[in-house]
């Protein structure tokens, strides 16, 4: 049935260069491209840039919003916190809004602190809360290794041993996919020894983006604490973090939220635990009441939500580039962006069709809802010199082994005409090898 569906869906697109030509015309968003810096060649010429699921590109008003603090800096030192055109004390509530809306959250269940892989440590101080029968994690098999790394040295942390508290959710023999049969069992027999399940809520290997509602529910049934790394989610996918039920989320803003490289991460905290004074976690000065904050000798007052979890005054050159984004993203609005990037993904799948199976097999999910822009590419019997004569053709793209290329058309700023030429330079460098 899906299948069919989707091969309707992609009987809608046409080939020829041409018709990428004309659906850039078409698209309402193409204007986007002008307001970022596109990687070039020697020569001068635009790369085909796809990886935006690594590095987000620079947005043209990233350095107009980062000189305003450097200058603000100059001119009032320490005065900036309060007097700057965007006065520092309170930068980070600049951010608030428009990150609820990329996420799906209310305003209360987020905030921008730290870098991810931290982010991650300090909700587990939260929400990973192991007793002598319920001590374990359970991830998925393919995770990415800093967050099996992180969930590993928190089972070390709290005395367990790190293989035997690790339960993962395996793809079945000869598949990528999960299945949530697969997961529902492991609950069936386990669920009462979890104490967290930690899920990439879009996996960066596969592009697999799971059903967070599903998996929520079925965790809390079980009694687990449910959360999700949303590194390849957040500015991709729906995320709708508040409806899914999760007790907490972490994200980075360098990726699709092309905020620079290792720019500050994000966190969402459910509102269920927003005034949850007992909550354990790890404090600091900003994590304690904005009014007294200052005086400096008071008794900790958490502040109520996610920004009670912040411990530091932040890096306010950091968050400017993810204030310039955020601005950017505010304006399309993540829907619009979305129904763009599955007309874009679905117009790559379409093309790769006709390379032949036997040659490229695409093991990201079919359907749409399940995936993002991502899709990633297994190269039938191939080493990466492939994928090296294509970054020679002018691609950047990623390489991931043993034999996977990830391509992610990025709605914001790549076009009909980027991919149709990746799939033509793909053609002609298969046709080279063969
Ligand atoms: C990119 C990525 C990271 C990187 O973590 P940092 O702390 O930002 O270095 C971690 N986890 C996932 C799933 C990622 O995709």
């Amino acid at each position: 049935m899906l299948r069919t569906e989707n091969q309707r869906k992609l009987s809608n697109y046409k080939h020829g260069l041409d018709y990428a030509k004309e659906q850039d015309k078409l698209d309402e968003l193409s204007h986007y491209r002008q307001q970022f810096h596109i990687p070039k060649d020697k020569q001068g010429n635009d790369l085909i840039y796809l990886c935006g699921n690594s590095l987000g590109l620079q947005p043209k008003s990233t350095k107009t919003y980062i000189n305003q603090e450097l200058e603000d800096w100059a001119n009032l030192g320490v005065e900036g916190h309060t007097d700057a055109k965007h006065p520092w004390l309170p930068y980070h509530e600049f951010l608030t809004e428009a990150t609820a809306k990329v996420v799906g959250a209310k305003p209360i269940e987020v905030v921008t602190m730290n870098t991810l892989t931290t982010n991650l440590h300090l909700m587990m101080v939260s929400f990973y809360k192991p007793t002598k029968k319920r001590y374990k994690i359970l991830i998925e098999s393919d995770a990415f290794p800093s967050d099996k790394f992180a969930v590993e040295s928190q089972l070390r942390h709290h005395g367990y041993d790190d293989k035997e508290g690790l339960i993962l959710w395996k793809p079945r023999e000869g598949e990528e996919l999960l299945r949530y049969e697969d997961l529902e069992s492991i609950m069936q027999n386990h669920g009462d020894e979890i104490a967290l399940i930690m899920i990439g809520g879009v996996n960066y290997y596969t592009g697999q983006f799971f059903d967070f509602k599903r998996i929520t529910e079925l965790g809390h049934k079980h009694g687990c604490k449910v959360g999700f790394d949303c590194a390849h989610g957040a500015g991709n996918v729906d995320l709708d973090l508040h409806n899914s039920g999760a007790d907490f989320a972490v994200w980075c803003t360098y990726k699709y939220m092309n905020s620079g490289p290792g720019s500050l991460g994000g966190c969402f905290i459910h509102e269920r635990h927003a005034h949850d004074k007992n909550l354990n976690r790890f404090t600091g000065w900003w994590s304690h009441n904005k009014q007294t904050r200052f005086k400096m000798r008071d008794e900790f007052d958490v502040i109520p939500g996610a920004e009670g979890w912040q411990l530091s005054n932040p890096p306010i050159l950091s968050m400017a580039a993810i204030r310039a984004s955020l601005d950017m993203f505010n304006e399309v609005g993540i829907q619009k962006l979305i129904q763009k990037s599955k007309k874009l993904t679905g117009y790559l799948e379409f093309l790769l069709k006709d390379l032949g199976a036997d040659t490229i097999r695409v093991i990201t999910p079919e359907d749409p809802k399940q995936r993002g822009c991502q899709l990633s590419l297994q190269v039938i019997n191939a080493d990466k010199s492939l994928y090296d004569e294509l970054t020679e053709a002018g691609v950047i793209s990623d390489w991931r082994e043993p034999d996977v290329i990830r391509i992610a058309p990025v709605p914001l700023y790549n076009s009909f005409e980027d991919v149709y030429l990746l799939v033509d330079k793909l053609k002609k460098v298969l046709e080279n090898k063969s």
